[in-house]
């Protein structure tokens, strides 16, 4: 958010793939939710980084490569917070770019309607109960069937590199890029994300509004804030934001590595 006071922060969070220590500018403004996503973005790869450096020193280093876009035939997950930036972002494209895009998401709901699809994922992004992996791994392997590019893949990039959804970010291999192009007859050997954003952004969100845990699958993203447009006006100090995703970083650390024990600390 340029042009606003901020307030500078250290951060240290112990994460499975070593300690993470970095200095983060948060606004000291009311801001809306959406003020906290490249922050927490930027977390969640300098983890990252952490743990491509220990598999790059056992000698399994990065594999993905410019241009190489398997995964971006997947099913992408979103948080609310990451749904309402993205559509912000698009809005602030020229209205030509703008209609490109609309019609890149129109031609992948006619297909995902043909298949059947479509309202199974707006069921997804709808539903008060959290989906488990029984739910989503089907839907996963169906929409991966298709082979549907992402509505951001012009010429086998991603037109948003900078804005990418968490989940685009997390998804890294240091098996050979060309097994990707075919994960049923290839093993595939992912980098682990040591903390994953999206459910931490979905957390945060659930809390501070007192709503239901939400994964908006990308496809249907437009449709779903539109839906929901009213609950993004809401907004908190940059301060509390910062601890209360701290909060559920540590959170996520903890059920997901209980030996991580201890919280984030955010030092002003
Ligand atoms: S947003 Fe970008 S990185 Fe993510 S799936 Fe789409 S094209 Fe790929």
């Amino acid at each position: 958010m340029p042009n606003q006071p901020i307030e500078r922060f250290e951060i240290a969070i112990n994460t499975p793939a070593g300690r993470l220590s970095t200095v983060v500018d948060v606004p000291t403004s009311f801001v809306p939710v959406t003020a906290i996503v490249p922050l927490l973005r930027r977390l969640g790869e300098e983890a990252q980084l952490l743990e491509e450096s220990q598999l790059s020193a056992q000698g399994k280093p990065r594999s993905c490569t410019k241009g190489c876009s398997a995964c971006c035939h997947m099913l992408v997950p979103l948080s609310p917070p990451e749904a309402y930036a993205l559509m912000n972002r698009i809005r602030s494209w020229p209205a030509e770019k703008q209609e490109h895009i609309a019609t890149r998401f129109t031609q992948v709901k006619s297909v995902l309607l043909v298949k059947g699809l479509w309202h199974r994922l707006v069921e997804l992004g709808e539903s008060s109960q959290p989906p488990d992996d029984e739910t989503l791994e089907p839907i996963n392997q169906e929409f991966y069937a298709l082979r549907i590019a992402c509505p951001f893949l012009e010429e086998d990039m991603c037109s948003i590199y900078d804005e990418r959804p968490a989940a685009c970010r997390e998804l890294l291999v240091t098996s050979p890029a060309d097994h990707c192009q075919n994960m049923a007859s290839h093993t595939i050997l992912p980098i682990p994300a040591p903390v994953r954003i999206s459910p931490v952004l979905g957390l945060l969100w659930s809390e501070l509004t007192d709503s239901p845990l939400r994964l908006i699958p990308l496809p249907i993203v437009s449709e779903w804030v539109e839906r929901h447009r009213d609950d993004n006006e809401q907004t908190w100090q940059g301060s509390r934001l910062l601890d209360a995703a701290l909060d559920k970083v540590w959170r996520y650390l903890s059920q997901s590595f209980p030996q991580a024990e201890d919280k984030p600390r955010g030092e002003g």
